[in-house]
């Protein structure tokens, strides 16, 4: 008998039967003898649809009462969830945020966990054997007593903190594909899955652009060494064959894969946007002078790339932003104009991302290089590169990202057979 958390994504509960279907899901472990919390994002499109409303509401409104809105998805789908699991016999509950409590802290609609208090969880385990259905996304600031939301794909990091707080054994994440894959397999048919990835793997495919685990979640497993594991929510629950290993990926420390790929997987993402700072004139306190303000404006720049300029003399910088910040960005360059002192500021919003991962760079060289000859085979120009330890990525126009990414993809052997 083992103590087991079972988050399920918005596609998974999209509609009433999908919701029955998950209930089975449950009542599967639950009849199995495992104590299980169970975690569930709203239906699918409803986060997006109260995002919405908000925005149509003000374009300008208070964080706390969007938390207010959006926090209320979840709500919905953790009571329908207990009234269908008490309904097939199954001793259920639902929890709101606030109820546990999960508490955070204040930075509405991105909030951090702080602490989740699992002792009452764990009592109804143990006395009754209740099933403890979660909200996922939402908790509580302590100090003011308002709701709070975790960031889009939050209920992701709502399930793994609730395993760290009850030391659940493992923390399965149910979604609509059945593991963590090469790279997207919606946008490649020949993705592979993989049964096993380590966290750092994980954490840059995620935060490189793999929506598949919110990044939060991924740095809590790895911290709080959680068991987490990917599968799918539309394998029927009475195909499962509690004697077998199920089909998935586990996310673990990378002492547990014995071989490593030199690369394990591929990311994207074409929420970037690239700015050129053209003629700037090549002395000490520049790149003081143009990224200081960026970062007292709270805006995130990535790739930094700086080349000679057309003239010999002075210098191009290129980086990247998000693109939500590319006005912004834009709008504080300008202003620091007379402080930098450049010729021309020009942008792209069409770009796009690709980032290669995998832990087995540390010890390949060349793994790089063999990305750009082969980019360059297709005619693709790169315009931006970054490096570390286990990854690196290029920005490349936005209209050849499938291309690349399958370039690459098939480059590094992940192509399935
Ligand atoms: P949920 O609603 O269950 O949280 P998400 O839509 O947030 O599900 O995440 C699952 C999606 O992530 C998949 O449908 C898939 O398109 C996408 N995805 C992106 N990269 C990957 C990857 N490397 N492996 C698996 N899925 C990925
Ligand atoms: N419902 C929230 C979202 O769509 C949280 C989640 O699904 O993880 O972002
Ligand atoms: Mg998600």
């Amino acid at each position: 008998m083992a103590r087991l958390v079972m988050k399920f994504g918005g596609t998974s509960v999209a509609d009433l039967d999908r919701i029955r279907n998950v209930a089975h899901h449950v009542k599967r472990e639950a009849d199995a003898g495992h104590d299980v919390a169970v975690v569930v994002s709203a239906m699918a499109g409803v986060t997006n649809q109260l995002v919405q409303w908000c925005g149509q509401a003000a374009p300008l409104h208070d964080a706390r009462e969007y938390d207010a809105v959006v926090a209320t998805g979840e709500q919905v789908t953790a009571g329908l969830l207990a009234i269908v699991l008490e309904d097939m016999g199954v001793n259920a509950r639902s929890w709101q945020g606030w109820q546990l409590p999960i508490l955070t802290d204040n930075a509405h609609a991105s909030a951090r966990i702080v602490d989740i208090n699992g002792a009452e969880l764990v009592k109804r385990f143990e006395e009754q054997k209740q099933v403890a259905v979660i909200a996922g996304f939402q908790g509580i600031y302590k100090d003011s007593g308002r709701i709070t939301t975790l960031g889009r794909g939050g209920s992701d990091t709502s399930a793994v903190a609730i395993a760290a707080a009850i030391q659940a054994e493992r923390c399965d994440i149910y979604t609509d594909v059945d593991g963590v894959y090469t790279t997207d397999p919606r946008v490649v048919a020949k993705a592979r899955r993989l049964d096993k990835i380590a966290f750092e793997e994980m954490l840059e495919l995620a935060s490189l652009g793999a929506k598949v685990m919110q990044v939060r979640s991924v740095e809590l497993g790895m911290v709080h060494n959680v068991r987490i594991f990917v599968r799918s929510s539309f394998e029927k629950p009475e195909n499962i064959d509690p004697a077998k290993p199920p089909v998935g990926t586990l996310i673990c420390d990378e002492s547990e894969i014995m071989e490593h790929q030199i690369v394990t997987g591929i990311a994207f993402s074409k929420d970037e946007a690239q700015i050129t700072i053209r003629r700037v004139q090549d002395k000490p306190g520049v790149a003081a002078a143009i990224f200081g303000p960026l970062a007292d404006a709270n805006i995130n720049v990535d790739m930094i790339v700086q080349t000679v300029s057309a003239d010999g003399k002075t210098t191009d910088l290129t980086f990247t932003v998000p693109s939500a910040d590319y006005e912004r960005a834009h709008a504080t360059i300008e202003k620091s104009r007379g402080m930098i002192g450049y010729e021309r500021l020009d942008g792209a919003t069409d770009v796009a991302k690709i980032s290669v991962i995998g832990i087995g760079m540390r010890s390949h060289v060349g793994v790089a290089a063999m990305a750009f000859k082969a980019l360059s085979g297709r005619n693709i120009n790169i315009r931006a590169i970054t490096t570390s330890e286990i990854k690196f990525s290029v920005l490349i126009d936005a209209e050849y990202a499938e291309l690349a990414v399958r370039t690459l993809h098939a480059l590094y052997g992940l192509d399935k057979a």
